[in-house]
């Protein structure tokens, strides 16, 4: 379980998430899987207009500031 700050700079939100799982891609993608609720919560709050489709979420570790940066996936 990892908490991680998820950002639309296009709307200046932001919302927190738990990851359930990180891990590396062989192509040196991280991911992390987010509850499909969760992450759909946190699409509503980043991106509060219908028929936005700005997709700009970007995914940060919110404690250890890693610098990394996640895919994120719905399981
Ligand atoms: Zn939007």
């Amino acid at each position: 379980m990892k908490k991680l700050i998820l950002e639309n700079d296009l709307h200046n939100t932001t919302v927190e998430v738990t990851a359930k799982k990180i891990y590396e891609t062989d192509f040196g993608t991280w991911v992390a899987e987010v509850d499909v609720s969760d992450l759909q919560h946190a699409c509503e709050v980043l991106c509060p207009e219908k028929e936005c489709d700005c997709g700009g979420i970007r995914g940060e570790a919110a404690e250890d500031d890693d610098g990394k940066e996640y895919r994120l996936v719905g399981v």
